[in-house]
């Protein structure tokens, strides 16, 4: 078993991971993310400080290496989606040129990930978290505002259908590939509480290894939905776990996130000081 701190609980108190930020756009506008406010002191998914260019990308990991030897795994998590922007590829392949030893992990929306998968494959990426919130178009409409597709900006039922499909397919052939997938699913109440165990089902049989149910933080579009309860949420993961094992230490990082998961942020701190300086 290859270790990474958010795939393995016994990994998580003792590897430590480096999200690199250089990846801005998104081709998605999902109903909870709030992409106008770059958050500077919250820890929640889809922050970062600054976004660094590709070129920073090896002295950034050189840094961090050397101040927490403990990193294992590089991850491009944001702050938009790691496969609609180019420079993530080319991030990733000078950090493969100077630390050919280190894990790859990347965590997408799922649009791209067919289109992408050779690239991420040739790179050495063996981890992906891809977040699939619905299983029905329905409940996907209600969750996707917008998808940017093929050159087209969809809405509705169409954007719904263009996002489920590329998901699953993106899956099935990232499992083929072997990767190491992790899927993460917000829950919503009222919204996708009803199919977290259709949504565990069809992900589990694409070939996905884990599942990670985490709780809405409200923003955007859901910004007046509230919170699942500490119970919802362990209902939730109990039903889900009928169908694929779940991984319950997630922290919820940001897109700069640096050192052992739960530790704190003093490294983080100190990127942010030396890649502003
Ligand atoms: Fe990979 Fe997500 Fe963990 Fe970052 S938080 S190391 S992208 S699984
Ligand atoms: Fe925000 Fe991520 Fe959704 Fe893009 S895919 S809108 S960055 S939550």
């Amino acid at each position: 078993m290859i270790r990474h701190p958010c795939f393995d609980e016994t990994a998580h108190r003792t590897v430590g991971r480096l999200h690199l930020p250089v990846a801005p756009r998104c081709n998605v506008q999902c109903a909870y993310c709030d992409r106008r406010y770059p958050c500077v002191s919250e820890n929640r998914p889809g922050t970062a400080r600054r976004v660094i260019p590709p070129e920073e990308a090896p002295d950034y990991v050189e840094m961090a290496l050397t101040l927490e030897p403990r990193i294992e795994v590089i991850g491009v998590a944001g702050p938009g989606d790691p496969l609609a922007n180019e420079e993530t590829f080319r991030a990733l392949s000078r950090v493969r040129e100077a630390f050919p030893r280190l894990k790859f992990c990347v965590s997408t929306n799922g649009l791209l990930l067919k289109e992408k998968l050779p690239d991420l494959v040739s790179l050495g990426v063996q981890f992906l978290t891809v977040t699939v919130n619905a299983a029905t178009l329905e409940t996907a409409s209600k969750f996707y505002l917008w998808v940017r597709y093929q050159g087209k900006k969809l809405t509705g039922k169409e954007a719904a259908e263009a996002i489920l499909s590329c998901q699953m397919e993106g899956l099935r052939e990232a499992a083929k590939a072997g990767i190491r997938i992790k899927v993460n699913t917000v829950l919503v109440p009222g919204i996708n509480d009803a199919e977290v165990g259709e949504i565990a089902r069809r992900v589990w049989e694409t070939g996905a290894h884990l599942m990670n149910i985490i709780p809405l933080i409200p923003l955007g579009r859901f910004r007046d939905r509230r919170p699942p309860t500490e119970a919802e949420l362990r209902w939730a993961r109990r039903l889900a776990s009928r169908f694929m094992p779940q991984f319950l230490s997630c922290r919820r990082c940001r897109a700069d996130a640096a050192g052992v998961p739960g530790e704190g942020d003093s490294l983080q701190t100190i990127l942010w000081a030396a890649a502003i300086s």
